[in-house]
This record gives C-alpha cells, sequence and structure tokens, in this order.
C-alpha cells in the first residue's frame, strides 16, 4: 500500500496567478495535496502596502480564489503574523513544505530567511523560487563581481544571462484537503468605505486582467510605443504596472507575447525591444534596492542628504491635491487620486515639481504615491523618487529641472489630458491652456476663468524655484567638496 504524500502548503505573495507559477508548478509536481494560503501579515515585518494597493488586493484575491475554486481548489486566507500562521497552517494538517514564489524586498526578503530557518529546523521543507523578476536579484554583476550602477550595462547583462522560464498554464487540477478554516476576505476591510474613494478606479484585477490590459496593449500601443508612450492622452502605454506588481503577470510571459507579435512582422522589433528595456528599468530598481538596500531612507548620493529641503505643509498639500496652478501637474496629481495610476511623463513632471519648484524631499512624494498608486512598488517607486531627485545610482541630473509649462505644452500640445484632468480651465484655448496666468485678462474673463477663484495662481515662480533649486545643489556640492578637506 502507498502511502499519501504529506501536503504542501503554496504560500502565494505577489504572484497572484496560476500560469507561470514556478511555486505552484513545483508544488504540483510533488504530487501532494497543494494547500493555497495568502497571508494578510500584520506582523512587525510588513509590505508597505498603501491604500491603492489594499484596494488592489482585495479584487486580485478574489479573482484567485475563483481561479482555484475552477481547478478543485481553494484558497485559504489568514491573517496574523506569516510564520505564527504559517505553523498554525503546519499543525493543522500535517503538511511537511513550504513552496513560495519569493519577495525581494530586503525586509521582507531577510524575515522569509528567519521564518525558512526556523521550519527548516524542524524537518519542513521550504523553497523559494523567482515568480516576478526577469532575473532574480543578486544574479547580474559585473566583470569585478560587482553591482551595475548603471542601466544599460546592467541590461545588456541581464539578457545574456537570463534564461526565460517556458511557459506553463499551471495544473488542470489542484487537489486540497477539505475542512480548512479560512477568514472572509469581507472581514480584511481591504476596500475602503466611508468614504470609499475608489469610485474612479477602472481596473480590471487579476489574472484575466493582466493578459486583457496586455492585449489591449498589442492592438493599440505597440506599434509607436517607443513614440506615443511619452504622451498622456494617448494609449500608448501598456498600463500593465499594477498588473506586475501583484505578480498577475510573468514579465516573461509579457515579453514572450510582445515578441512574438514583431517577430510575426507586425510591429517592428525596435518597439517591441523599447517595451522589454522598460521592463529592465523595473529589474534594475529590484537589483539596485537588494545591493543597497539603504535606499529606501537615504539618498543612493549621500551629499543630498545634505540638500535644504524646505517644510511646506501648504505646498506639500496643493500638490497632493491638484491645485499647484500649474495644469500639468494639477492634471497629474487629479489623475492619481481618481484613478490610483499616473502617467510615467506625468509622474516624472510632478515629482520634479515637488522635489525642485518646491524643494520638498523626495520622501514625501514618495510615501504619497505609495500611498495613492495601485501599482506602488517599492523598489520602483524608490529607484524612480531617486532618479528624478538627482540623488539615485543612474540618476537624471539634478540641474535638470522641468519647466512644467514647456512639459506640458510638448507632450500635451492640443491639452486633451489637462482639460479631463482640469475641466474649470478647459475653456481656454490651447495658448494659453499650460499657463493660464499669461492670458490676457479678456481670454480670461471670456472664458469665465477667474484665477485665484476658480483654479489658483502659480503657487510658485518656476524661474524663481529654478534659480532657488540650482543654489541648493551648489551649496550641497560645495559643501561636499569642504567634507573631503580641498
Ligand atoms: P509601460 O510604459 O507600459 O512599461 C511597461 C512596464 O515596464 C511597466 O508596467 C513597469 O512595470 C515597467 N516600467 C516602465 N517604466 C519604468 C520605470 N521608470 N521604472 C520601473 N519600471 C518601469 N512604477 C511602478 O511600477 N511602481 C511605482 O511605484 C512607480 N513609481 C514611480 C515614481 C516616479 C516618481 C516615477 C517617475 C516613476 C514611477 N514608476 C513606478 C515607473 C513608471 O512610471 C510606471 O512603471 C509606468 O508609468 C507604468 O505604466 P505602464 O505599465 O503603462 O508602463
Amino acid at each position: 500500500m502507498t502511502t499519501r504524500p504529506a501536503p504542501v502548503i503554496l504560500w502565494f505573495r505577489r504572484d497572484l496567478r496560476l500560469s507561470d507559477n514556478p511555486a505552484l508548478n513545483h508544488a504540483a509536481e510533488t504530487g501532494a495535496p497543494v494547500i493555497p494560503v495568502y497571508i494578510h501579515d500584520g506582523g512587525p515585518v510588513q509590505d508597505r502596502a498603501g491604500g491603492a494597493s489594499l484596494w488592489w488586493l482585495d479584487k486580485s484575491l478574489r479573482a484567485l480564489e475563483d481561479s482555484l475554486e475552477a481547478r478543485g481548489s481553494r484558497l485559504i486566507l489568514r491573517s496574523g503574523d506569516s510564520e505564527t500562521e504559517l505553523r498554525r497552517l503546519i499543525d493543522q494538517t500535517g503538511a511537511t513544505a513550504v513552496f513560495m514564489n519569493r519577495r525581494f524586498e530586503p525586509e521582507l526578503f531577510a524575515r522569509d530567511a528567519d521564518i525558512a530557518h526556523a521550519l527548516k529546523a524542524e524537518d519542513i521543507e521550504v523553497r523559494g523560487w523567482n515568480g516576478s523578476l526577469m532575473c532574480r536579484p543578486g544574479a547580474v554583476l559585473n566583470g569585478a563581481g560587482q553591482p551595475y550602477k548603471v542601466f544599460t550595462p546592467f541590461m545588456k547583462a541581464l539578457l545574456n544571462i537570463a534564461e526565460p522560464p517556458p511557459h506553463t498554464t499551471g495544473p488542470r487540477a489542484i487537489e486540497t484537503p477539505n475542512g480548512l478554516a479560512s477568514e472572509a476576505l469581507d472581514d480584511w476591510s481591504l476596500h475602503p468605505t466611508r468614504p470609499d474613494w475608489s469610485t474612479g478606479f477602472d481596473w480590471t484585477p487579476g489574472e484575466a486582467g493582466a493578459s486583457e490590459a496586455l492585449s489591449r496593449f498589442i492592438a493599440d500601443g505597440l506599434k509607436a510605443y517607443s513614440r506615443d508612450r511619452d504622451f498622456p492622452a494617448a494609449t500608448g502605454c501598456s498600463r500593465l504596472s499594477p498588473h506586475l506588481h501583484f505578480g498577475e503577470i510573468h514579465p516573461w510571459r509579457a515579453i514572450e507575447r510582445v515578441r512574438a507579435v514583431a517577430d510575426a512582422g507586425k510591429v517592428p522589433q525596435a518597439e517591441a525591444e523599447k517595451f522589454v528595456a522598460e521592463l529592465g528599468w523595473r529589474d534594475f530598481s529590484a537589483h539596485l534596492l537588494h545591493h543597497f538596500p539603504q535606499i529606501t531612507d537615504t539618498a543612493f548620493r549621500p551629499e543630498y542628504d545634505q540638500m535644504p529641503w524646505r517644510d511646506d505643509e501648504a505646498g506639500l498639500q496643493a500638490w497632493q491635491r491638484g491645485l499647484t496652478g500649474y495644469p500639468i501637474v494639477d492634471a497629474g496629481m487629479r489623475q492619481l487620486w481618481t484613478t490610483g495610476w499616473m502617467h510615467n511623463r506625468v509622474r516624472m513632471i510632478v515629482a520634479s515639481f515637488l522635489v525642485k519648484d518646491l524643494l520638498i524631499d523626495w520622501r514625501r512624494g514618495e510615501a504619497w504615491f505609495r500611498d495613492t498608486l495601485v501599482d506602488a512598488d517599492l523598489a520602483s517607486n524608490v529607484q524612480n523618487w531617486q532618479w528624478v531627485a538627482g540623488s539615485g545610482a543612474d540618476a537624471s541630473p539634478y540641474f535638470r529641472v522641468f519647466n512644467p509649462v514647456t512639459q506640458g505644452t510638448k507632450f500635451d500640445a492640443k491639452g486633451q489630458y489637462v482639460r479631463r484632468w482640469v475641466p474649470e480651465i478647459a475653456a481656454l484655448p490651447d495658448k494659453w491652456l499650460h499657463a493660464p496666468w499669461t492670458a490676457p485678462p479678456e481670454i480670461l474673463r471670456g472664458v469665465g476663468l477667474r484665477l485665484g477663484h476658480d483654479y489658483p495662481h502659480p503657487i510658485v515662480d518656476h524661474s524663481e524655484a529654478r534659480d532657488r533649486a540650482l543654489e541648493a545643489l551648489r551649496m550641497v556640492t560645495v559643501s561636499r567638496y569642504d567634507d573631503r578637506g580641498h
């Protein structure tokens, strides 16, 4: 008589899908019953998920529950400290293994290593895979065995060593023991109430939603991606970022589908490779965070921590609410608040405005994005904020200060984006749309716009603010010079 193998716990993390899921595939290969669990961790080391992320998590878990049920299984929900909950589940089921796709944020990675160590000491097999990035952080090193600090050589090396996994759809049926207690998603209150500020969120979280978003992008945006991705009113980018963050699609699967369209001659190869390169920035961010975990809180270039940041609560609030008086900045901040997402070009503009025009610490902006973005991702958010602030590894130089008016006229020339998100100035002719304060009084009167009443005057003068930012930079770089005794 053969004895049934003991169950394997499949610990879902940011890999909320059944296809291309290494931990699931390996669990299925054991032939043992599989216990899929998601733990909403209330322990000391936590995912730094903000409100918009929790909204997404709620919907994505519901989609995962449905997918598992369609394969005869069931998602077990537990809340509490991860190690305590895993142990409880092991005691309840006699499971002898825990399989997971790793999280690579340094604090979570270290915490998971501790859990693995403790469980292995009790003869529980604990195994982890990379199910979220093109390449495991730590794997891409230069000839001297050091981490790359510049994107282009990093990406080249990554593409040289990466081994794209074959596409898998996961087991058709997943056997899960009956009778296991699970909490109810509704009790976790992840969806905001009182008030429900998510009514403008127009997304379909989950694996099917991710695949549809990619199909839409392939049909509409891919053919001119490298040009259109910069124009916020166009459908030029994929909007895959929250799906990727929650692991609803594997990046290699997205690449495989995009490259297949280029290989079939339907779009230029260069467009597909531009998309691959953008995905590469996601890996580069994770790679930097892995090697330099301090960058969540301190500047990669330490001299930038001497910047004389201003304590300007009124400025911060005007920025958060989209009331700075600069239409492209306000449009971006309102798109973010209303939809949980902002176009990349506009993210760069609003971030530059906060850090340079308002001289407010990038960490304040990073925290706001973390709370309001559905794609909020510790590595990508921190890396991009430091890129804009000039303090990052492969960063935009601090002295390059985005002019919000020029950016608006260049990337939203016809004003579709600004008119959509800042309707109070929509009637202004294009010529003045990105700088309403320059419109002659008769034009303002003609469209019934009272600046300072219907829409704010600019909260700073850009050219004065630019000079102030450059002076601050000069002080920082000069003091670095002095510190070194020159
Ligand atoms: P596409 O243009 O279709 O790109 C495809 C994918 O490539 C994206 O989904 C994303 O996963 C990746 N990608 C593209 N650009 C970048 C980039 N600069 N850095 C890292 N990955 C990139 N992205 C996040 O996913 N989470 C964040 O928290 C985040 N914070 C940001 C903060 C600032 C200040 C800035 C300037 C950018 C930030 N980004 C962040 C990067 C970028 O803006 C978004 O990834 C992109 O806008 C998502 O839209 P998309 O999926 O249509 O992108």
